[in-house]
């Protein structure tokens, strides 16, 4: 089978590899899509580890062979793998609602990886984080689960409620997801990105202001919340100015949601006066809970948050690196087809 390898920044290869053999109590998939997830597009662009590898980790296939021994998949089924990692949900960390941070996550992985025809699945795949895809869900469409349970839990840990004002900072993927979301939960959406274009999709997708950032961001915000700052901000990109700008946005004791990753090293400073003084509460949200991600396949199948539309383009292995090469602002969601 085919499958596309990452050697190092901006340097991929298709290989040609064995298909391999999922472990007994696991399953093989055939790959139909996965989702170009913007941590992926900054390994392409940004690796420093020499690691020869397959990424993609938002799959969704059909089952072509499984153990006899599992009752609860049979081939045929088309599923989406909501995580490629798998917490144990016994430990410490997975009894308090810490999933991600449970010691045996990232032990346990697919093989080799979405961007391959072919991929192989554990029973802890199948116990814990595959999901059968919902009827009239494209199979692009449901590797959105796994970016939308992220968003999610963002928005659980932000404890947001209708009629909050919520600032969406970044108007990417994501962004827009965020805005979706927050639209059906009737929050009041303000979106800031340097993009024309995406501002323009986020009204469309529901935000009620959109901000082309400038010097004049944090008064513009201001403004529209009667001089008080907003409820939430949700940082999907961040560097310094960004976060001056959240701490300046937000209202006393309101809440700063860290979404972003890390794209290299950073140390960020804040005001820890004003931080304190104005009762601030700031926190990261990464990854996702296995009950988030099976809540974003309802949310896709019910098509209140409408992913298909953030699908931009469909490429097949080949023409991955190509792809990655030329985003631009105009693309959102690239699903990589086998
Ligand atoms: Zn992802
Ligand atoms: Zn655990």
């Amino acid at each position: 089978m085919k499958a596309t390898f990452l050697l190092g920044p901006m340097t991929m290869e298709v290989r040609s590899i064995s298909v391999p053999k999922h472990p007994p109590g696991g399953a093989l998939i055939k790959v139909l899509s996965t989702g170009l997830c913007g941590s992926d597009i900054n390994r392409i662009r940004y690796t420093t580890s020499g690691e020869v590898r397959v990424l993609g980790h938002e799959i969704s296939g059909e089952i072509v062979s499984i153990d006899p021994n599992v009752t609860d998949f049979q081939i045929g089924d088309r599923v989406s793998v909501g995580h490629v990692h798998i917490p144990c949900m016994h430990c410490e960390y997975c009894r308090h609602g810490a999933q991600a941070m449970c010691r045996q996550f990232k032990t346990i992985t697919v093989e080799p990886g979405g961007y391959a025809e072919y991929v192989a699945l554990t029973h802890d795949h199948l116990a814990h984080s595959v999901i059968r895809i919902s009827a009239g869900v494209s199979s692009a469409a449901a590797t959105f689960i796994d970016p939308l349970g992220c968003c999610m839990r963002a928005v659980r840990l932000s404890e947001i409620r209708a009629f909050d004002r919520v600032v969406v900072i970044g108007a990417g993927t994501m962004g827009q997801l965020f805005v979706m979301l927050l639209k059906e939960l009737h929050a009041e959406v303000f979106v800031v990105d340097i993009s024309k274009y995406r501002l323009e999709h986020a009204s469309k997708f529901g935000a009620q202001h959109t901000i082309q950032s400038d010097n004049n961001t944090v008064e513009s915000i201001l403004k529209f919340t009667n001089g008080k700052g907003a409820d939430t901000v949700i940082l999907s990109f961040l560097n310094q100015e960004i976060l001056d700008l959240a701490a300046d946005c937000v209202r006393e004791g309101g809440n700063i949601c860290i979404f972003a990753p890390p794209i290299q090293e950073h140390r960020l400073e804040i005001d820890y006066s004003k931080f304190f003084r104005r009762g601030l509460r700031m926190f990261s949200s990464y990854s996702s809970n296995l009950d988030e991600i099976e809540n974003a396949m309802m949310w896709i199948s019910s098509k209140k948050v409408n992913v298909e539309a953030l699908i931009t383009g469909t490429v097949g292995l080949d023409y991955l690196l190509e792809a990655v090469e030329n985003l631009t602002e105009k693309d959102f969601k690239v699903i990589v087809q086998p």
